[in-house]
């Protein structure tokens, strides 16, 4: 069984990314800009703008954090997109969600410029991914392709199962594998993803156990702690844990651990290559919006 370190691919990518932004500063133009939106006080949230923060000022990306608080209407932060959109200084931005349950997240994600959404979630990003055009994909499904593609894991003729089926990760994910490998990605290092055959499940579906059991490649982002058990995954399978959760835990110093979706030391041990939870996926969603914003930058 081969650990897929996210950790330490994101760090190897990191390091290219300030090599390749060093050497467009050395030329005597601006570094790319990112700007975070977020809105109240989710600790979860929080954190993660904080990791994004400290990723960007890594690679020498400009990043700005705007924060607003719960109290702010929907009008009123739409007011502040179009004010993104027309900031010539900012070359992408994104809206950390979830957003409060009075602003709806679709009318604020579709305000987004589609050139500077580094987040890949605009309407306009997401049908181009579909169509197979270049496109700012989603940076989870984005990292994954990354990590499976450096660890020279082919997805061609595989069949891979998909667990969830959100805008944000499974159904970007499920797009990218099953199309023709580099129409929207920029070529990737080694063997790229697509060509696989792809079944997507979700929370209605009713065999998950039998379709499992006939994966070479599991994807899992359901947000349901060992959702993914031993008996579900044969010898040999690769196994992708993209849940988070938080689970209390009277042992851990924050009264809390993060759970994958995998019930990893019993599934483990079955497979070829599996992602720990944490130290998988969540480095290469972080070093992914980094690749999208310069790609963003890029672009201008
Ligand atoms: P979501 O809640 O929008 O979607 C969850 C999906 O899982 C749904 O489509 C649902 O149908 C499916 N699902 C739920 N329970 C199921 C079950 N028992 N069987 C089969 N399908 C089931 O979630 P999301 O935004 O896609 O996130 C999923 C998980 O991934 C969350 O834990 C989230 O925190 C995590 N996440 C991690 C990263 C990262 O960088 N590691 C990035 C994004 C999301």
């Amino acid at each position: 069984m081969t650990l897929l370190d996210g950790k330490q691919i994101a760090a190897e990518i990191r390091a290219e990314l300030r090599t390749q932004i060093e050497a467009i500063v050395a030329t005597g133009r601006r570094a790319p800009k990112l700007a975070i939106v977020i809105v109240g006080h989710n600790p979860a949230s929080e954190t993660y703008v904080a990791n994004k923060l400290k990723a960007c000022a890594e690679v020498g990306i400009c990043a700005e954090k705007i924060a607003f608080e719960d109290s702010i209407t929907e009008a009123q932060l739409l007011e502040e997109v179009a004010k993104l959109n027309a900031d010539n200084d900012i070359d992408g931005y994104i809206v950390q969600l979830p957003l409060p349950s009075h602003i709806n997240e679709q009318t604020i994600l579709s305000a987004i410029d589609y050139r500077k959404d580094v987040d890949g979630l605009t309407p306009e990003n997401v049908g181009r991914t579909v169509q197979g055009l270049p496109s700012i994909v989603s940076a989870t499904p984005r990292g994954i392709s990354e990590l499976l593609s450096r660890y020279h894991i082919a997805t061609e003729g595989k069949h891979v199962v998909v667990i969830g089926r959100s805008n944000i990760v499974g159904k970007p994910m499920a797009i990218l594998l099953m199309q023709r490998p580099y129409l929207t990605l920029p070529r990737l290092s080694a063997a790229a993803v697509g060509n696989a055959t792809v079944t997507i499940c979700h929370s209605k579906t009713s065999n998950l156990k039998q379709i499992c059991l006939t994966a070479d490649i599991i994807i899992v982002a359901a947000g349901s702690p060992a959702l993914v058990t031993a008996d579900m995954v044969r010898e040999g399978a690769t196994v992708i844990d993209v849940g988070i959760t938080r689970v209390e835990d009277a042992n851990s110093p924050k009264g809390y651990r993060l759970a994958g979706d995998v019930d990893f030391d019993a599934v483990a041990p079955k497979c070829a290559f599996i992602t720990p939870v944490p130290g998988g996926v969540g480095p290469m969603t972080i070093v992914s919006l980094l690749q999208n914003t310069l790609q963003a930058y890029n672009k201008q």
